[in-house]
């Protein structure tokens, strides 16, 4: 079967009615295009896991602060359809902002607490945005489950809380970051680095690499932790540190002296005008 691309919300909506009423399930992966291969993990997944599967390309104006790349973001519809239909997707949504964000448009979703910190203390709004286009597509999907990466940590925790908050009828499938060669995690903001930021850009899966050896060796002090993934990333000239966190997985909170219970490590960096995030997550 090829590949449908629409734009129009009630065309993909009344479609997910039909396999619905056919009893048929829907998976959805969010994404704003320029697919790589980190997104095909999600597809793949969700083809495997569902009769039916929508890809959403979306560059989601909500979530991007007035000073971010909204305009500049890449774009590539062509080749990302092609994936989809590799893949075996169904669908890709492809709507414009006007077909999301009509005319007296007035209704956010909003989780508090953990979309201020990590991304969200520096991107205010970030996550308000990213809830709420969730919701939109989740209820334009009708999905059974929606597939997010883990290279997005903080987005997870958020979509996740706000599924469970609201008591969404859906399965949040948390699928592992796809890395280059080399261990930088895969982006579509990866294009922006010109040839020797890209080489630099190795510095992000490097020290998170020597803070999970750090880990594994036995230390649990979250500071020490903190204070090795810093000092490795300062040994890259060109690395601009936004922070490096050592937080709680569930609550996203600092953790205070030892690490006891599961932590999601993460860390964003600007490396020339780019900014780069990673993590990872560890059990002790
Ligand atoms: P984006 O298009 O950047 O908004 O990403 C769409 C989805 O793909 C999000 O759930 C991301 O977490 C996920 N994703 C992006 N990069 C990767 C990666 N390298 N590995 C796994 N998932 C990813």
């Amino acid at each position: 079967m090829s590949i449908r691309i629409i734009s129009d919300p009630a065309v993909v909506q009344a479609k997910a009615r039909e396999w619905k009423a056919a009893g048929e399930t829907i998976g959805i992966v969010p994404t704003m295009g320029f697919l790589h291969d980190g997104h095909r993990s999600l597809i793949t997944r969700a083809v495997e896991q569902n009769d039916h599967v929508i890809v959403s390309v979306f560059v989601n104006p909500i979530q991007f602060g007035p000073n971010e790349d909204l305009d500049k973001y890449p774009r590539d519809l062509d080749a990302d359809a092609a994936m989809c239909e590799a893949e075996g997707a169904d669908i890709v949504f492809h709507p414009e902002p006007s077909d999301m964000y009509g005319e007296y448009f007035s209704t956010h979703v909003e989780v508090d607490d953990i979309t201020s910190v990590l991304c969200g203390a520096s991107r205010p709004g970030h996550f308000r945005g990213v809830t709420t286009v969730c919701n939109k597509l989740f209820n334009i999907s009708k999905a059974d489950r929606a597939y997010f990466g883990e290279k997005d940590a903080q987005q997870l925790a958020v979509i996740r809380r706000m599924v469970r908050d609201l008591n969404m009828d859906l399965e949040i499938v948390g699928c592992p970051i796809v890395r280059e060669e080399d261990g930088l995690a895969r982006s579509s903001r990866n294009k922006y680095l010109n040839p020797e930021e890209r080489k630099a850009a190795v510095i992000l899966s490097k020290s998170l690499n020597k803070g999970k050896a750090l880990l594994d060796s036995g230390e649990r002090s979250a500071q020490a932790l903190i204070d090795t993934i810093t000092a490795e990333l300062k040994t890259e000239p060109m690395s601009d540190i936004e922070y490096v966190s050592v937080v709680d997985s569930i609550t996203l909170k600092d953790v205070e002296g030892d690490i006891t219970a599961p932590v999601l490590v993460a860390i964003a960096v600007r490396i020339g005008s780019t900014r780069l995030i990673d993590n990872f997550s560890y059990e002790v």
